[in-house]
């Protein structure tokens, strides 16, 4: 059986990893990029090479550690305590324990009891449905009070999904007090956090790498044009100018990538589900001779700055892996319409520059190695009220062809652990189908 994979980016990796693995299907991974991973994926920062965007991996990710156990690189994880922070009206409060948080000197003693409790009840919710049905905002205030949003919440939903944070449900920070809080290992009640010796590019080598050995194929470079059913069974798929048939096909790249090249006979979008808006992301990545920040993740209290969190990679990361030179995020978290996208590099970079310099009045430009501006378009679907209604179906009207992307993360946020979470959930389902007739090319 010949299996497409349309989307080389952690998805379509891990899926093409399980499926050579454990079926005897030949898979091809198409990926229109030069290099694997999509938005995972790395960039050579001159001295070294680290993750085009930060990653980071957290004691809760127990499917992506045991995936990465699986491909034989545990021994190259490396736990690290984290600190994150909070900026206020130009002061920085380490909120990194629950000591610390606790002491939250921006918060009374009653708001941080309201605090406490809503993130203790997040944290105990099962039924993510209930939650689906009312603003993320109106849930917030509903149980930890106005003072306690508009000081702690609101800065850290702006940090993640900007002005758009008032069309998403309460789900989205269900998850992420799931995800994050758990964060903190119950001993010591601290942050921790883990990255892969290397960055990605260690993962992505390593599948690769796997996948060669295995007889499938990661081919890059290689636009996917068109997807239409083929007359005589299975899908053709038109990429750098040639058709090529396989048995079966599995989407995992954004929905407008799909409505774009899929024929509607194979699956009509606009009939099948309402559109889906995905946030996008800028962010100016800056190495410098000396550190920026102790935190790993800053939320910014603060509408004077152009980005809305930092990132302190060097704060979690051994300097050995970037050439003893220091690497700052700044991303700014954007609508597909915002007027941002128009601006070139050297704009944002001038722009989000003032930003650091708000922030760190002592930061020096000489200190300044190099600075990189990084763009993605299609980043975090927006769980919108009853976002689980609209969401694609895995199956489709055709029996060939599957969707399995980002966009179906109903009651999770958008991280790898869940990538490998719902590739293993499929692959288990359809197994079966994944690995039965063989069709000639
Ligand atoms: C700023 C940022 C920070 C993040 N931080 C974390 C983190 O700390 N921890 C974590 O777990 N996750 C994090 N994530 C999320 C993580 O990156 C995603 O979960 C993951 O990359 C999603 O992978 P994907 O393959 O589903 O999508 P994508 O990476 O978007 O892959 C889709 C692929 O499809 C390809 N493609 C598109 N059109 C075509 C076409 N026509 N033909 C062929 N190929 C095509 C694209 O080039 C891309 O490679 C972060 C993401 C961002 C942007």
């Amino acid at each position: 059986m010949k299996i497409a994979i349309v989307g080389g980016g952690f998805m379509g990796l891990v899926l093409a990893q399980k499926i050579s693995s454990t079926t005897n299907a030949t898979v091809k991974v198409l990926e229109q990029g030069s290099l694997p991973g999509g938005l995972s994926t790395y960039h050579n920062y001159g001295a070294f090479t680290w993750d085009k965007f930060y990653h980071v991996i957290t004691p809760t990710d127990t499917d992506l550690i045991d995936f990465i156990d699986e491909i034989g690189l545990a021994d190259q994880l490396q736990w690290r305590r984290s600190l994150t922070g909070y900026y206020e009206n130009k002061r920085f409060h380490s909120i990194s324990s629950s000591k610390e948080f606790l002491m939250f000197p921006l918060l009374g003693l009653v708001d941080k009891m309201r605090l406490g409790y809503t993130i203790f009840r997040g944290s105990r919710i099962n039924d993510w449905k209930s939650l689906e049905k009312i603003h993320v905002t109106d849930w917030l205030i509903k149980l930890g009070g106005k003072r306690t949003y508009e000081k702690f919440w609101a800065p850290m939903l702006q940090a993640k999904l900007g002005e758009n944070h008032k069309k998403v449900s309460a789900v989205f920070i269900w998850t992420y007090i799931k995800r994050l809080f758990k964060a903190r290992s119950s001993a010591a009640q601290k942050e921790h956090m883990a990255y892969v010796n290397g960055g990605y590019k260690t993962i992505f080598d390593r599948l690769e790498q796997n996948l060669k050995q295995s007889g499938s194929d990661v081919m890059l470079n290689t636009e996917v044009q068109h997807i239409s059913p083929s007359p005589e069974g299975g899908i053709n798929i038109t990429h750098n100018g040639a058709t090529e048939h396989f048995d079966k096909v599995i989407f995992t790249s954004p929905l407008n990538v799909m409505e774009k090249v899929t024929a509607p006979q194979l699956y009509d979008i606009s009939k099948s589900t309402k559109p889906i808006d995905y946030l996008g992301v800028i962010c100016l990545i800056l190495v410098t001779k000396k550190t920026l920040t102790p935190f790993y993740v800053l939320n910014i209290g603060d509408n004077d700055t152009p980005f809305t969190g930092v990132i302190g990679m060097s704060s979690l990361v051994d300097l050995e892996e970037t050439a003893n030179q220091h690497v700052t995020y700044f991303p700014k978290y954007i609508s597909q319409d915002d007027e941002l996208w128009s601006k070139s590099d050297e704009e944002i970079t001038a722009t989000f520059l003032k930003g650091v310099k708000y922030l760190y009045p002592d930061f020096n430009e000489a200190d300044m190695i190099s600075s990189h501006v990084h763009r993605a378009f299609k980043v975090q679907p927006m769980q919108v009220l009853n976002y689980s209604e609209i969401v694609p179906k895995v199956n489709t009207p055709h029996p060939d062809f599957y969707v399995l992307n980002t966009s179906q993360f109903v009651s999770e946020s958008v991280n790898n652990n869940s990538v490998v979470t719902h590739v293993e959930k499929f692959v288990k389902g359809f197994k079966g189908d994944l690995q039965n007739n063989t069709t000639a090319n």
